[in-house]
Formats: C-alpha cells, sequence, structure tokens
C-alpha cells in the first residue's frame, strides 16, 4: 500500500474508519428488465435495443416477472424483509449512455429492507453488518472510450446494457476495517452465486462495488464526512482503495483541513484514488413515482412460489456437512465456496465409505494435480466414480497413501480413469501375514532404542516401526495388516 507521508501508527490509531458499501449486481434473467430485449453480455453494439429501453416517444415499460422473483430471493438470502408493495421512482439526470434522461429505481418505497449479512471481525468472532434495503433498479448503457481509431477525440456509445435488470444492495455503515469490507463482499457474492439470480462475474461488470468511506476521532460521537469510491472492479482493488482512502482523509484531518464531501475514482496503476465529482445529494434526483409503471405487489402466494426457490445457504450448509460428515471447518469452507463443487463432494460422500477420505482426496490429491495440468474438474481424467473407487480402497487399507499418488499420476499422465488404472497396475500389495511379520522382525531387531520407547510407554513410536516396514516392503504392505501387525509385535 502506498504509505502516504508523516503519519505514524500512533496517529492512525486515533481515528475510526467508518465504512458503508453499495453494491449493483445484474440479474440474470433471460430479457431486460422492462422490455423484451435478450439480456446478455456483449453482442454486436445498439443490436440489443428496442423502442422501450431506448426511451422512444410512446413506448411503455413492462416489469419483468423474473427479475422480481431473482430479486426477492436474493433479498430473502440476505435475511431482509420484503414489503408487500414497492414502488418505482424515475431518478432524473443527463448522462450520454442512458437515453432516457432518467433511471427508473426505487426510492422511498423499496422491495426489501431490514437485513444483515454476519462477517468475522479482526478476532475472527461473527459481526453483522446491517443491510439497509434491497431495491431494483435498471442499468444504463456503455460510454466506449478506447478502441477505435478516432478514440482521441470521440467517445462511442453502446446501448446493449440498458434496461439491464440490476439490484442495489445497501450496506449500514456498520463495516470498520477494508478488511470487514472485503469478508462482505465475499459472502455477498457467495450467497448471491448461491441464489443462482447472477453470474457476478466482475470484468464484465454483473457485480460493481462503490464504497462510502469516512473517518472520525475515535472520541468523537459523530461520523466525519464521506467521500465515495466509484466503481472498482476486484474486492482486492477495494480493500486497497479503502486502505489508501482512509489514511487520505486521515492525512487531510491532521493538517486542520476538511473532508469534501465527493466522488472519488481508484486508479489501481497509482494506487491512489483522484476526485471525479462533488457528490450529488438525493434531492438533486427530483425522484418522484414512475407514472408508466403500477406499484409492485408481491403478495403471500407469489412470495411463497418464489422462496420454495431458495437453496440452503453456504452458511447453513457447512454447518450441516460438518455434522453430517465430520469434516473439518477448513475443508467444509473450502468444499462450499462454490455451490456446484459442494454439490460435487455432496454426490460423492454419499456413496462413499468415508466422506472425510473423499475430502481429503478431492481438496488435495485431485486439486493439486488439476491445477498442476492446469485443467478445470470437467476436464479430469479421473470421475466422480474414480474418486469414490480411490477412497474406498485407500479407506479400507487396499492401497497406501504412496500408492493411491502413484496411481493417481498415472492417471494425470495417460488421461484415463481410476478403475481403469487400477485394474492394470493392481499394486502388488503384501497380504502374507508371514511376509509382514518377518520384516516387521527385521526391523525391530534393528531399532532397539526405538523398540525401549515404545515399552517405556511412548505408543507413538508405532508409526516409527510401520514407517520402516512400509519402506522395506518397497510400499507393497498393506497399510492395515501392517498396522495391527507392528502393535501385536511391539505388545508381545
Ligand atoms: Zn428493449
Amino acid at each position: 500500500m502506498p504509505a502516504l507521508a508523516g503519519l505514524s501508527p500512533e496517529v492512525l490509531a486515533k481515528y475510526q474508519p467508518v465504512i458503508g458499501l453499495e453494491v449493483h449486481v445484474q440479474l440474470l434473467t433471460r430479457t431486460k428488465a422492462f422490455c423484451g430485449c435478450r439480456n446478455e453480455y456483449g453482442g454486436e453494439p445498439n443490436t440489443h435495443i428496442c423502442p422501450t429501453c431506448l426511451g422512444l416517444p410512446g413506448a411503455l415499460p413492462v416489469l419483468n416477472r423474473q427479475a422480481v422473483e431473482f430479486a426477492t430471493l436474493a433479498a430473502k438470502a440476505l435475511g431482509c424483509t420484503i414489503n408487500e408493495r414497492s414502488v418505482f421512482a424515475r431518478k432524473n439526470y443527463f448522462y450520454p449512455d442512458s437515453p432516457k434522461g432518467y433511471q427508473i429505481s426505487q426510492y422511498d418505497k423499496p422491495l426489501a429492507e431490514h437485513g444483515s449479512l454476519t462477517v468475522p471481525d479482526a478476532n475472527a468472532n461473527p459481526k453483522p453488518i446491517g443491510i439497509t434495503r434491497l431495491h431494483m433498479e435498471e442499468d444504463a448503457g456503455k460510454s466506449l472510450h478506447d478502441d477505435f481509431a478516432d478514440s482521441a477525440s470521440r467517445t462511442y456509445i453502446d446501448l446493449n446494457r440498458c434496461g439491464t435488470p440490476l439490484i442495489e444492495i445497501v450496506s449500514e455503515p456498520d463495516i470498520r476495517t477494508p478488511d470487514e469490507a472485503f469478508e462482505y463482499l465475499t459472502r455477498l457474492k457467495e450467497i448471491l452465486l448461491y441464489t443462482g439470480v447472477s453470474d457476478c462475474n466482475m470484468e464484465e461488470g454483473s457485480l460493481r462495488c462503490d464504497a462510502n468511506v469516512s473517518v472520525m476521532l475515535k472520541t468523537d460521537a459523530q461520523f466525519g464526512t464521506k467521500a465515495e469510491v466509484k466503481n472498482v472492479n476486484s474486492f482486492r482493488y477495494i480493500r486497497a482503495a479503502l486502505e489508501y482512502e482512509i489514511e487520505r482523509q486521515i492525512g487531510v484531518l491532521e493538517e486542520g483541513s476538511r473532508v469534501v464531501q465527493e466522488s472519488r475514482l481508484w486508479n489501481n496503476a497509482e494506487g491512489r484514488t483522484y476526485s471525479m465529482r462533488s457528490k450529488e445529494q438525493a434531492h438533486d434526483y427530483r425522484y418522484f413515482p414512475e407514472p408508466d409503471l403500477p406499484p409492485l405487489v408481491v403478495g403471500e402466494a407469489w412470495l411463497r412460489g418464489i422462496l420454495s426457490e431458495m437453496p440452503e445457504l453456504p452458511e447453513a450448509r457447512r454447518a450441516r456437512m460438518i455434522a453430517e460428515y465430520g469434516l473439518s471447518s477448513q475443508d467444509a469452507a473450502t468444499l462450499t465456496a462454490e455451490r456446484a463443487f459442494a454439490d460435487r463432494f455432496e454426490t460423492l460422500a454419499k456413496r462413499a465409505k468415508s466422506p472425510r477420505r473423499v475430502a481429503a482426496i478431492l481438496l488435495s490429491e485431485i486439486t493439486m494435480r488439476l491445477r498442476a495440468a492446469n485443467i478445470e474438474f470437467e476436464q479430469s481424467p479421473v470421475t466422480l466414480d474414480g474418486i469414490v473407487l480411490a477412497a474406498d480402497l485407500t479407506e479400507a487399507g487396499q492401497i497406501s497413501s504412496k500408492q493411491l499418488k502413484q496411481l493417481l499420476d498415472t492417471c494425470f499422465a495417460e488421461g484415463r480413469d481410476f478403475a481403469f488404472v487400477y485394474d492394470r497396475d493392481k499394486p502388488q500389495q503384501i497380504t502374507d501375514s508371514s511376509a509382514i511379520e518377518k520384516m516387521i522382525d527385521e526391523v525391530i531387531a534393528a531399532n532397539p532404542a526405538q523398540v525401549g520407547q515404545f515399552k517405556g510407554g511412548k505408543r507413538t513410536v508405532a508409526a516409527f516401526f510401520v514407517g520402516q516396514v512400509m519402506k522395506l516392503s518397497k510400499g507393497h504392505a498393506n497399510p492395515a495388516l501392517l498396522n495391527e501387525l507392528v502393535v501385536k509385535k511391539l505388545d508381545a
């Protein structure tokens, strides 16, 4: 982080940052919010448009039912109360990529309010962050400033994005550190992905975040003047932008000046924010109820129907998977970060002898080899059946972990599934107890000191003997049998 001159840790410690986040999320509906145009990223510029999303005279908006259902589902997943009756409003402002001269949004009667999302604070304790409101609105088009021969002197307009359905999720100013902001956004995205209402693709602008940040002396009772950092396109950059902005504002106050209420842009290359424009106030937009749309009423029956689509959410799923499969919280967190991955794991876990073993193989052996081969799970030569077989054989002690690694290496090298390679290369396992006992005797005779430790009560030394015999057998001794025989011999 680019440190600003002259701010000691003691000075920084006098101040309390206060952060609130506004997140815009595009909904994955088939068509736009108020017309039948395709809702799709990209496309030849100005081809997904019609009189309604261009705001031509006489065209009237019709609200997209699926957009309401997605917005409602997301709101409920974030713990919001759904207002049975909400009202669309016109937010009036000129922008070159917004041909209507206003945006259809919701103002004083939003779809949903009073939600909350829990993040870990600095001490890893759960901290609820309030969600003030979730409302529906439409996206604007795009101004294209680059990639044309005359881009130096002209800006082009692509209106394909005009009228794309959005939800805006506004948090309470409950966030106190850039890390909490990062956690809030990470969990928010996770929940939205679970509900399936958005792809949350930040590179394509499906999820965009503005951060309001101010600082106050810890002894102050009132929040300071806030600045808004606009449209930062990754969570890591938002954290960096907040860190910068907090120090900048403290610097301003320490100089005896005042923080100006304004919008600022983050420049990632330079690692700093720049003043963009003074911040508008709500009354500047001259909101009034949208005359072309009736109030939105989400009645009880409709709401019930929408909520029947609610999936199990990440937090609940983690807790259940820990209880049901005996997973560590770390493994459960990794397995549930994406819904499809968690689904995949559960399909396996239900068929395998040991879900913990499946988790271990999936998260380490398989993930590591996928990464090394730079391929996705869908392209893995080892299928779900292959993973179950590998886990069951390992769990039953029919193959050692070393043999498992070798078999998986072969699978990935040859692009073949586990069952095929296992059948062909079935490791020569020594299951003859007298042969194993002979090797154990040999190792015991060679290591009197360790035998003494074992007899003295240090029973964990047994693992040493298991390791030595396994080495002697070149990894071929049946692990379960070996474990059993080592302890028996040492106890004898
Ligand atoms: Zn249209």
